[in-house]
């Protein structure tokens, strides 16, 4: 943010999509700020045991390259081990 309290884009709410646009706008060099805890309604609003609906094809990058599947990529999960999908996996990939 600028000094003068100026930003291009202000996103308020941290939520997925929240997050998301912001990243894209990030990434298109677009000066962002986001108001907000990230994701703290799923954090503190879920049940902790809570498995998603959305199923791994289902992620927070536009660019699809952050995408959940090349998240569990990344740690050799298999898909079909998580699935349904539990809010604390889901978390650590938002994180
Ligand atoms: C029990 C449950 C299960 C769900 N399961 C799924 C699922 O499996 N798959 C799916 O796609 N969707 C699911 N949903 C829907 C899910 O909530 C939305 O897909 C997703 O959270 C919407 O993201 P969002 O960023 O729009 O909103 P939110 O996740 O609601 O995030 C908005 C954020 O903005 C914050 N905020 C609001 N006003 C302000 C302000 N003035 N200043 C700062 N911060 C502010 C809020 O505190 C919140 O953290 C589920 C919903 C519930 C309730």
């Amino acid at each position: 943010m600028a000094e003068n309290g100026h930003t291009q884009l202000l996103v308020i709410g941290a939520g997925p999509y929240g997050l998301s646009t912001a990243a894209c706008a990030q990434r298109q060099g677009m000066e962002t700020l986001v108001l907000g805890h990230p994701m703290s309604f799923w954090r503190e609003n879920m049940p902790q045991k809570m498995m998603l609906r959305s199923g791994p094809d289902w992620h927070m990058d536009v660019a699809r390259e952050h995408t959940m599947m090349a998240f569990l990529a990344e740690r050799g999960v298999d898909p079909s081990d998580v699935s349904p999908i539990p809010i604390s996996l889901f978390l650590e990939y938002a994180d």
